[in-house]
């Protein structure tokens, strides 16, 4: 079933009588070639592009819930591809590039909205950083612009500009970052993975990987032992658990992430503003909510949900640089398990156990990395090559040293910074 105005101008005139469901309900075979563990973002987004692009249909997606119910749900929706070192730069603008063209690709309305994206900078010193971060952008063919105090109060007049603790020193504007329906993500990529014949199934969770003899050769599941001649670990929050299942122990922390949505409001912030200083960021809806999070909150932990004092933390950083915010009423808060890897950079690799793989590290920024990290490990996985775009992001860098991506300069330990 394709997507189309004249589809849903029939459906519409016709009682909505036509619809079919957007993937099909499989029974597990007993074998595939590929298995992927985790029915999130990045899982789905593989299991797509393996179909789509290398012909590899005979793939199974096992996921312990259902689609889309992990950290591909929870998150504040933020696309964006403005990172400043190699390796990330040419990773992420090749995620932008890819939700640029998803729709059409999908056949389905993912709600990208390129409303831009505006980091503010407090000191001399970050804004300094932040223009040779844009130059990096702008080198990488992607779009950066530094805004004066100026030019920004133009933009964005509500903010405290004269706050005593962090006074705003401009801001670097990335005009096509913004953000994407995230349960429609999962969904379009649910639905392409399975039209073109991968099987995608819930409440299957993994409990075991086979291994014999340097070789993986499949899984154990709630619903009984899969066989595989590749397998790829692409939980997310859960990655060492899956990991540790194979006897390995990979260089991440799982931490939560806390997010937060107040009433519906008539439109008034365009854009998606961060603020890294006072650790907060905020766009809006298009139901009207003020979505907005802040940090992790800085110990491991697999407790998916909120508590109170981070809730007080990130009221008191938007209060301080919109004191407007005040007025609102929040109506939700939710956490999600990060996959915290120690240079706050992904991994995506072999592992020393042949045919096993693994994708994770996706810290608090794999959302807008969906496109792209389910495209590199459809690569990896069908032609057993790196993608040009994914070439750094290899797993013994943290064992040698070499290679080591500090994006944000914090030091080796990305979650304490
Ligand atoms: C509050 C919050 C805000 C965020 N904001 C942003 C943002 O604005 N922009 C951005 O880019 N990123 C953001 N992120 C990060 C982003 O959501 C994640 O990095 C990304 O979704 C992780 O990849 P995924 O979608 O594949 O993960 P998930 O959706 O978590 O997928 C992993 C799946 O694996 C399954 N699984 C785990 N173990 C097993 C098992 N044993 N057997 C079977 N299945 C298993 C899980 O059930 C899960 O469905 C945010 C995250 C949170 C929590």
């Amino acid at each position: 079933m394709r997507f189309s105005a004249l589809k849903i101008l029939a459906e519409g005139l016709t009682g909505n009588k036509g619809w079919t469901a957007h993937w099909r309900d499989p029974q597990p075979k007993p074998e595939y070639d590929i298995v992927i563990i985790g029915g999130g973002g990045h899982g789905l987004s593989c299991a797509h592009y393996l179909a789509k692009e290398h012909g590899i249909t005979n793939v199974a997606v096992l996921e312990k819930g259902y689609l889309g119910g992990g950290n591909v749900g929870r998150n504040t929706t933020i696309v964006r591809a403005n990172y400043g070192l190699s390796g990330n730069s040419e990773f992420y603008s090749h995620s932008l590039k890819l939700w640029e063209g998803l729709e059409q690709d999908l056949n389905y309305n993912v709600m990208l909205s390129q409303r831009g994206i505006i980091n503010l900078c407090h000191s001399d010193g970050q804004r300094d950083a932040f223009i040779r971060r844009g130059n990096a952008m702008v080198n990488q063919g992607d779009d950066a612009i530094f805004l004066t105090p100026d030019a920004l109060q133009k933009m964005l007049p509500f903010l405290d500009y004269e706050q005593s603790r962090f006074p705003i020193f401009g801001g670097l504007y990335h005009p096509r970052g913004g953000t994407a329906r995230h349960d429609a993500v999962a969904w379009g990529y649910a639905r392409g993975a399975s039209s073109r014949g991968v099987d995608l199934i819930q409440q299957c969770e993994v409990t075991g990987i086979d291994v014999s003899e340097g070789k993986v050769t499949g899984v154990q599941t709630t619903r009984g032992p899969i066989r595989a001649k590749k397998v790829a670990m692409m939980g997310a929050g859960r990655s060492s658990q899956l990991a540790e299942m194979a006897g390995m122990r990979l260089p991440v922390e799982s931490h939560v992430l806390q997010a937060f949505v107040t009433e519906g409001l008539k439109p008034c912030i365009d854009h998606v503003i961060s603020y890294g200083a006072g650790h907060f960021y905020i766009s809006q809806s298009d139901k009207g909510g003020l979505v907005f999070g802040g940090d992790l909150d800085m110990y491991a932990s697999y407790a998916a949900r909120g508590n109170l004092p981070m809730v007080e933390h990130v009221a008191e950083a938007g209060m301080t640089l919109m004191p407007m915010i005040g007025k609102a009423k929040m109506l939700r808060s939710w956490g999600g398990i990060m996959d915290m890897s120690s240079d706050g950079s992904p991994i995506i690799d072999r592992t020393h156990i042949d045919g096993l793989h693994v994708s994770c590290g996706w810290c608090y920024g794999g959302f807008k990395a969906v496109p792209a990290g389910g495209h590199v490990m459809a690569h990896l996985l069908a032609t057993g090559q790196h993608h040009p775009a994914a070439a750094k992001f290899r797993l013994d860098r943290f064992r040698s040293g070499r290679g080591i991506m500090d994006e944000e300069a914090t030091g080796s330990q990305h979650n304490l910074h």
